[in-house]
């Protein structure tokens, strides 16, 4: 219990641009459930910077770190761009999750009924989508070292990452892939690069000999290579895609296009205990702030998420989903989508569709 904290508006923990737009949204959609849920908001990024003057103010950890699960907007504020690197506002997010030890990111893409056409793909193969990544988030060539820049003998400037895992790394979001399938249809393909890589033969390895853990789990492995062309080409043969940071950033931005509006996609990042950050995978959008025009859906499938993951509430989740596809289904339509409804009216459509 917060004891009163915050706000509760959804002002504050929505952060930049449109995130307090699409978080006020999805914090009405909870309250209409009546969960008994107790809110508490704290501010972050480029609007923290301002009233507080860090992107990530020490009292914002601290109740993100008391909190249960965390619903986030949006961090990104072209005001700050000339700021030092550690006072940007997308340096909360980062901060966020490593000092919460958010080590899986977790994106659906299922393209929604009647929404064939916001997907670059032919209706008949986005249709088949519905799938989940399960993206390693703290290793891989990200943090890697060395890193750097140097020059060669022969005066050539060179540039260096090291792509590296630990086999405990590996078991643990492979681990994850494996809840996470068994929890859908009961497949998990592994993506790597094995072909090439030695961090790669080891991922294999390990995720091979996890699975001996998961019986009831049909284990694949892909290069991530094929897994791209697969995607695009027959998207329906994948239930659950485990994979390292790198190839799940691509594999999930490429997974996202295939299902439509960038408004639409929820994202989850977890820690070892089921804790987690719930956010649209949309950014800021600063050109659309303010003006109710943002699509209020992503976040609020985001707090659906959250419900399931995080507070053990899974028919209240699937109430959510259901209600967001019934109001996509009668042709509801933010402007992303080529349609006229705003943000609020939107948040209202949803709510009315769970009271149906
Ligand atoms: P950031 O730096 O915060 O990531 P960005 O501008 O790089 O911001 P997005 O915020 O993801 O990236 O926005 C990309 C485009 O998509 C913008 O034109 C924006 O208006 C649009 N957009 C993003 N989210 C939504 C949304 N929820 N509803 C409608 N349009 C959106
Ligand atoms: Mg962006």
């Amino acid at each position: 219990p917060f004891s009163g904290e915050g706000a509760g508006a959804g002002r504050d923990i929505g952060g930049d641009g449109i995130g307090p737009d699409v978080v006020a949204q999805a914090v009405r959609v909870l309250t209409a459930l009546d969960l008994g849920l107790d809110f508490a908001e704290a501010p972050v990024g480029g609007h923290a910077y301002r009233v507080a003057g860090h992107p990530l103010p020490p009292e914002t950890l601290a109740l993100a770190a008391r909190a249960d699960a965390i619903l986030f907007g949006a961090v990104g504020d072209p005001d700050c761009d000339g700021l030092e690197r550690q006072l940007r506002p997308e340096q909360a997010i980062l901060g966020l999750r490593r000092e919460l030890g958010l080590f899986a990111n977790l994106r659906p893409a299922r393209l929604f009924p009647g929404l064939a056409d916001a997907s670059a793909l032919r209706p008949e193969v986005a249709g088949a989508i519905d799938l989940m990544i399960v993206r390693e988030l703290t290793g891989d060539v990200y943090f890697g070292t060395p890193r750097g820049r140097r020059t060669t003998a022969d005066g050539l400037r060179e540039g260096f990452d090291t792509m590296r895992y630990d086999e405990a790394e590996i078991a643990r979001i492979a681990r994850l892939g494996f809840e996470t399938a068994r929890g859908r249809r009961g497949r998990l393909c592994s993506v790597d690069k094995a072909n090439v890589l030695e961090t790669s033969q080891l991922w294999r390895d390990v995720v091979t000999e996890i699975a001996a853990e998961y019986s009831d789990v049909a284990l694949t492995h892909m290069y991530v290579d094929n897994a791209a062309m697969q995607l695009v080409r027959a998207p329906g043969q994948f239930d659950t895609i485990v994979t390292g940071n790198l190839f799940g950033d691509i594999l999930s931005d490429q997974a996202s296009m295939c299902v439509g509006s960038i408004g639409l996609l929820p994202s989850a990042s977890l820690d070892a205990a089921g804790k987690g950050l719930y956010e649209p995978i949309h950014g800021s959008a600063p050109d659309i702030a303010g003006q109710d025009r943002a699509n209020p859906l992503a976040t609020i499938l985001s707090a659906a998420m959250m419900l399931r993951h995080s507070l053990g509430l899974a028919d209240a989740a699937a109430r959510i989903e259901a209600a967001v596809a019934a109001v996509l289904a009668s042709g509801a339509r933010t402007a992303d989508l080529g349609g006229t409804i705003g943000t609020a009216a939107m948040g209202d459509r949803v709510i009315a569709a769970l009271a149906a």
